[in-house]
């Protein structure tokens, strides 16, 4: 089987270098297996949207000579590549998991869980969607069937969520990390398909990475939390067996070694954290990038592949 492996930011904002180093790593990874480089725009959180961000990636990933084999901006067999394009398909998959029991309607309002999570905090508590609290609230495993039609036809909001096996360890083998295991009580019911129609990450990212034959997710450690999720939506779907290897490469951090490197320590030790030159369209702000610096692409590309 051929390797096929992705990049897929979220188009929130400029690059990080940090993203960069991603991209750059599942370039180098693919060039060395003689195998395929995608670029998958992932834009399902509308409120996080920032136009001309998506424009950014691609003319950023251009200019450092970290090309693509398919992609938003060039085509492929497996398109679309932008997941807002994909959003028709997404609902059978969020269907698939209630018919086999694993995700539920949740109808819960806004206000209400705010009330819950501060109910908890009062008994110096964290309030978690989970094995532990689903049966408290207001979903389908707690009202009925009947209910729950009458509610969906009348258009009455809801998400859904997956429903994660009471007291399960997941274990996640990481490339990097080894064997990582969690205990499904430590997770939360997460949210696969919101009110708005549109999937979440979680469940967008799983469909597509088996659609697009993706044979190995090398991406920032800061998902690892989420990947015990990701294997368990693949058992649930029953796509285990063709499941991509995961590897989650530590983050550029700060000169302290505590927290991700941001824009505030490039400011303030004297180099850019972007490729590109930015300027937010909201606010104004700039941010400098290594091309108007001056820095030559393979100079840019030496260091980050040096960093690793
Ligand atoms: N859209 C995610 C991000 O912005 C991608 C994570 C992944 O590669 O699965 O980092």
């Amino acid at each position: 089987m051929s390797v096929r492996v992705r990049f897929a930011p979220s188009p929130t904002g400029p690059l990080h270098i940090g993203g960069v180093r991603t991209a750059l790593y599942n370039y180098l990874f693919a060039k060395q297996n003689n195998g395929q480089l995608v670029l998958r725009i992932e834009d399902t959180d509308q409120t996080r949207f920032v136009p001309g961000a998506e424009q950014y990636i691609i003319e950023a990933l251009t200019w450092l000579g970290i090309t693509f084999d398919e992609g938003v901006h060039i085509g492929g067999q497996y398109g679309p590549y932008r997941q807002s394009d994909r959003k028709p398909l997404y609902r059978q998959y969020a269907q698939q998991l209630i018919d086999t029991g694993w995700a539920y309607y949740a109808f819960d309002r806004p206000d209400a869980l705010e009330e819950k999570r501060k109910a908890f905090e009062q008994q110096k508590k964290t309030f978690q969607y989970d094995c532990n609290t689903r049966m408290q609230m207001d979903n389908s495993l707690t009202i009925a069937p009947e209910e729950v039609k009458r509610r969906i036809e009348s258009d009455e909001p809801y998400v859904i969520r997956f429903k994660f096996p009471d007291n399960t360890d997941i274990t996640v083998n990481d490339l990097i990390r080894g064997q990582v295991t969690m205990n499904s009580r430590q997770l939360d019911d997460k949210v696969l398909f919101k009110s708005d129609g549109m999937p979440t990450y979680h469940l967008a990212n799983i469909v597509d990475d088996h659609l697009m034959q993706i044979t190995h997710v090398i991406r920032g450690e800061e998902w690892l939390p989420s990947a015990p999720l990701h294997v368990m939506l693949y058992k649930a779907f029953g796509w285990y067996d063709t499941m991509p290897q995961f590897a989650h490469l530590p983050l550029l951090l700060k000169p302290e070694g505590n927290g991700k490197l941001s824009k505030r320590d490039g400011d303030r030790l004297g180099f850019p954290v972007f490729p590109l030159d930015w300027v937010d369209p909201k606010t104004g702000e700039k941010s400098s990038g290594y091309r108007e610096q001056g820095y030559l692409p393979q100079a840019v590309v030496n260091m980050l592949a040096l960093l690793g």
